[in-house]
């Protein structure tokens, strides 16, 4: 007795003799453990001409195919009692092995091939599962439904010469499977692990377990869980790569300069009037603003504070232009391939009134960074003549920005 049936609505069911030509699923064909019945769908075409296909409503390229001929297909096909249809299209849900795991003990798949541009939406109706194999366009349903027919054929009893070969497959559980090696020992100076040939076989099973964790979280991190994680020792748990997969950071800045006579008050690169002629003292000019915003964004990538690259002790930052070390900033930021999504800060200072020149400081950052104004947001707040800010001994400023990976 067969064990389990594919039914296949296509234009082109010649396609489907590369099932002749696939090895084991060609085997499970001739021992009966697959049957693959083709229903040609020009021959449920109307007219003359059989015909399958029609411009579609409201105008558009292309033509795409009619209800009726699918709908004739799916009706003259005997369904079993434990049967599901299955549309294939790339709005449909990614095919994942859990899917053809779990329809392995169905009895029949009924699968339905698009072409063209497509099919008459109320085709949909017909399908119990509407099917995508990955992100991507082909011309027609037939490559998807044989990698469907493909796969859950090796999955069914008997299918496979050595069924133990399932169990640690790739995507089989959460992880990737661990790197194979056959003869010889030695290629072209790539030699086969030790372990492989130290007949250990718990010493080997081991080894095989961590590659799967290893691997998987180098190159699918997406499937890994939880306890799989926790699984690793703690010196691999650290997430490779992870600019790769983050596409968003997050940087946070502070800083605070002590209010002095015989100094320029400048924050954000606007030169204030302070009421007792005080301004900013340090080794810079002391722009708070700006020394908030570098050290947010150095911040969000783990390269240290503003400090680090243009140390007080270096004579060349003396009274430097904050502006200009945070040109230098972004120059850094952008060669290490981020962009900066927003930023947003808050000035904390008792006198003078900040408003008035914030629309001017947001133009000067505007024009460092070069981005928008309108991802700028620069606010003030007095610190009600609490702490060093509320008794005018100095004027802080908190940052924080938002760093976009590009593409
Ligand atoms: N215009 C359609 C695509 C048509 S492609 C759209 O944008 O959705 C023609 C047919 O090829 C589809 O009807 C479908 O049966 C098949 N097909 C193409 N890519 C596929 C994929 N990734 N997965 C499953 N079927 C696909």
């Amino acid at each position: 007795m067969t064990r389990f049936n594919f039914e296949v609505i296509t234009l082109f069911p010649k396609a489907f003799e590369l099932i002749n030509n696939l090895g084991v699923i060609t085997r499970a064909l001739e021992k009966n453990l697959i049957n693959v019945n083709l229903h040609d769908l020009r021959e449920y075409g109307e007219g003359n001409y059989r015909q399958v296909d029609d411009k579609p409503y409201g105008g558009g390229s292309g033509m795409v195919l009619k209800p009726e001929p699918i709908y004739k297909a799916h009706d003259s096909i005997d369904k079993l009692p434990n049967s599901k249809t299955l549309l294939m299209t790339p709005q449909g849900k990614v095919l994942k092995q859990q899917d053809l795991l779990r329809w392995s003990s169905l009895d029949q798949l009924i699968i339905i091939c698009g072409q063209y541009e497509g099919f008459d939406e109320r085709v949909r109706c017909l399908a119990d599962e509407e099917v995508s194999i990955g992100d991507y366009v082909l011309s027609g349903g037939e490559i998807p439904s044989i990698s469907i027919i493909n796969g859950l054929t090796r999955l069914l009893p008997g299918t496979l010469g050595d069924p133990g070969s399932l169990i640690d497959e790739s995507h089989n559980s959460s992880l990737l499977e661990y790197p194979h090696y056959t003869r010889p020992l030695i290629f072209r100076e790539m030699r086969v692990p030790d372990i492989l040939v130290s007949g250990n076989h718990e010493e080997i099973k081991l080894w095989r377990k961590q590659k799967m964790l290893e691997r998987t979280l180098d190159r699918r991190n997406d499937l890994i869980s939880n306890d799989d994680y926790k699984k690793l020792p703690k010196s691999k748990r650290i997430k490779r790569d992870s600019n790769e997969i983050m596409k968003f950071r997050i940087g946070n800045g502070y800083d605070i300069h002590r209010l002095v006579e015989g100094r320029d008050l400048i924050i954000g690169g606007v030169k204030m009037q302070h009421p007792d002629n005080l301004g900013l003292d340090g080794h810079s000019d002391a722009d708070v603003l700006s020394h908030s915003i570098m050290d947010a964004l150095l911040g969000a990538l783990s390269l240290g504070d503003i400090g680090k690259y243009f140390p007080p002790s270096d004579q060349k930052w003396k009274n430097a232009d904050s502006l200009f070390l945070l040109s230098k900033v972004i120059e850094l930021i952008r060669k290490e391939g981020w962009e900066v999504n927003n930023i947003d800060s808050v000035i904390v200072a008792e006198r003078p009134k900040i408003k008035p020149y914030v629309q001017v400081m947001k133009n000067n950052i505007s024009d460092t960074l070069q981005i928008n104004g309108s991802f700028i947001g620069i606010k003030a707040t007095t610190n009600e003549k609490l702490g060093p800010e509320g008794r005018e001994e100095g004027i802080s400023c908190h940052s924080v920005v938002l760093l976009e990976k590009k593409e």
